[in-house]
């Protein structure tokens, strides 16, 4: 029962739309307060120039013209028909609003457009740009979600990555999306070198309990000219192993609540400069280790899900 053991996002979208709908990553030219000097300097320690928008299309293109070429590849290779489009790199809500407001209509104007995914920082969701959202949503009955980068729950990883805020801003950006009626996508790494299994667990018990509708998990990569690639250079960092990485996807997913769907089990690298990625394995042979990892163990998303809703109490309601 490989696939069967969690919530896939192909299964999910094909349910949710009734036919096959394909993610179209768009890169704006932006930055992030996190490296323009607003919040800090130099970013995460494991941001590279390109913002973790290294597969995307080149951003000095027009918005218009990456969605003609990006839907043209997906039609060519998956036959696909319609699409969401994903604002990728950088921290997209820290553009001008006006800015903000016209690149996203031009995304939302397109007939085989169906949803908009806007990638950002917890710190950058604010009322203005979620007003102006909803009124696409409305508008164009378009599905809306964010997703938010959050690595970790440990602030004190969060502070040794310099990411610039803590969970408590994550936690604020969660419930001002839902209020909204905006789905959430978390972005996870298990394996920060300062974060252990216990922390893998609150991970995804934070997760469940916040109501986020979807993960993206991924590796840390290690990119050379970075702080973390300094530091990895250096020998200041280790990173677990591959079969301990496994291990502790496997139980994110048991504590995880069963009604998230997973976007992205295992994450790519950019191509470049790379000095760590994936334990030197190919993202699908990493994904195929989880899988058959949860088969051998009988683990599946959810197992361990019954901390909510009041556990210590469940029993005296009779
Ligand atoms: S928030 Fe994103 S774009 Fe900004 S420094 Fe961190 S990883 Fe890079």
């Amino acid at each position: 029962m490989k696939t069967g053991r969690y919530r896939q996002y192909s299964q999910h979208l094909a349910e949710k739309f009734g036919e096959k709908v394909h993610k179209l990553p768009v890169n704006l030219p932006g930055t992030c307060p996190n490296r323009d000097g607003s919040l800090g300097r130099g970013g995460c320690i494991f941001c590279d120039e390109d913002g973790a928008g290294f597969d995307c299309l080149d951003n000095t293109r027009s918005v218009k013209r990456q969605l003609a070429e990006g839907k043209a590849f997906f039609r060519r290779r998956f036959k696909a028909e319609k699409f969401i489009v994903y604002f990728q790199a950088f921290t997209n809500t820290y553009l001008p609003l006006d800015r903000f407001k016209e690149n996203l209509l031009e995304a939302a104007g397109e007939d085989d457009v169906v949803g908009i995914s806007v990638s950002t920082r917890p710190d950058c969701v604010n009322d203005r740009y979620l007003d102006f959202l909803a009124g696409i949503k409305e508008e164009k009955k378009l599905d809306i979600n964010i997703e938010l980068g959050l690595q970790t729950v440990n602030y004190r990883t969060l502070a040794r990555v310099n990411r610039g805020h803590t969970l408590a801003e994550f936690i604020d950006a969660v419930l001002r999306v839902k209020k909204y009626g905006f789905e959430v996508c978390a972005h996870l790494i298990l394996n920060l070198p300062w974060d252990d299994r216990e922390d893998v667990a609150e991970n995804a018990k934070v997760i469940s309990a916040l109501g986020v509708e979807y993960v993206k998990l991924h590796s840390l990569y290690v990119v050379r000219g970075t702080v973390l690639g300094d530091m990895y250079e250096r020998g200041e960092i280790s990173i677990i192993s591959l079969d301990q990485y496994v291990a502790r996807v496997a139980l994110f997913l048991e504590y995880l609540d069963p009604a998230v769907v997973i976007q992205r089990l295992v994450g790519k690298g950019p191509q470049e400069n790379l000095l760590f990625c994936n334990w030197g394995a190919s993202w699908w042979l990493v994904k195929q280790k989880i899988e058959e990892y949860l088969e051998r163990h009988d683990i599946y998303q959810g197992k361990r899900f019954d901390y909510l809703n009041g556990k210590a109490v469940r029993g005296l309601t009779d």
